[in-house]
């Protein structure tokens, strides 16, 4: 199992081919989300969700997750309204995963318009279909996701059409029924998607003076990066479980899909840093110190020791 299939991570970065995993919610949103009102539909909102994800997906028992659960199964904390029993001591309870699980937006999407509030329990019959297209469009949506965070970066201005293009094209995809859902093709999507990104990547990080670190996938698992460099460092797809980034400048870095579980960013600079979700905030450290990039919250549970 790679560190991308533990709950709690970064989930699978456009382009990478590591399947999705998920983890599981409700009502834990440290607060997070971009801005940007066209991106509203891409937040979780587990209000106006079945609790999708704390059912349609499998746990694996570990640091994130106190259990091991099947997909398509009810977690034990889940309630008969929908609403997790535990959701202010998921931390304390070890079920940190849930607690920076992000669904972009696929959870209320699956449950209010493709089943047009039909849930699984009134209509248990809807329940295999449900939890399969919960998954595609967890996927569409990350996708979507990412493509609305590059049409917001100046420097992206040359690749912004065929973003639109792209952009359409699987929000069109998002709108189909169960069964067109279960047609498509989340890998090509990926694959087109991350190419696009990782054109807008370099245009942004081309304005950085020096030379970039490339670091793309690297293993830096616990490294020691107190104070280090990363300006402008291409970091997609980096295992970065608890390392040290404190005071690191991590500014205008390209962070998509980095797996920041339990890294220190005290006191790190990530202003500019692109394509950093809430999620993978909430997965690291911080203080008050840290610098986070424009349309991100600091996560409650950052100690105030800058
Ligand atoms: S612990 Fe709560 S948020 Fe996590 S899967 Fe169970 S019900 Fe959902």
């Amino acid at each position: 199992m790679s560190a991308h299939d533990v709950r709690g991570g970064p989930g699978t970065a456009p382009g990478q081919d590591t399947p999705d995993q998920d983890t599981p919610h409700q009502e834990r949103r440290s607060g997070g989300a971009a801005t940007r009102p066209e991106s509203r539909e891409l937040r979780a909102d587990c209000g106006s969700c079945f609790a999708l994800c704390c059912v349609a997906l499998p746990f694996t028992a570990s640091a994130d997750f106190a259990v091991d659960k099947e997909a398509g199964r009810p977690c034990r904390h889940l309630g008969g309204d929908f609403r997790c029993g535990i959701h202010r001591d998921l931390r304390q309870r070890g079920f940190s995963g849930c607690a920076v699980y992000d669904c972009f937006g696929a959870g209320q999407k699956i449950s209010q318009v493709t089943f047009g509030g039909r849930d699984w329990r009134r209509h248990p019959e809807t329940a295999g279909a449900m939890f399969s297209a919960f998954a595609v469009m967890r996927g569409l949506h990350e996708l979507l996701w990412y493509l609305t965070e590059a049409l917001a970066l100046p420097a992206a201005r040359p690749v912004h059409g065929e973003i639109r293009q792209s952009l359409e094209r699987i929000g069109r995809l998002s709108d189909g029924d169960p069964g067109a859902l279960a047609e498509i093709d989340v890998a090509a999507c990926r694959q087109e998607a991350g190419e696009l990104l990782g054109r807008a990547s370099e245009l942004v990080r081309a304005g950085v003076p020096g030379r970039k670190k490339d670091r793309r996938g690297a293993d830096l698992i616990g490294a020691r990066l107190r104070g280090a460099d990363l300006r402008g460092a291409g970091l997609r797809g980096v295992y970065l479980i608890g390392a040290d980034l404190r005071r690191a400048d991590l500014r205008s870095a390209d962070l998509l899909g980095a797996d920041l579980r339990g890294a220190d960013l005290g006191g790190a600079d990530l202003t500019g840093a692109i394509f950093v979700t809430q999620a993978q905030l909430d997965a690291a450290r911080g203080d008050s110190a840290t610098r986070l990039p424009a349309g991100r919250t600091r996560p409650a549970h950052w100690a105030r020791r800058g």
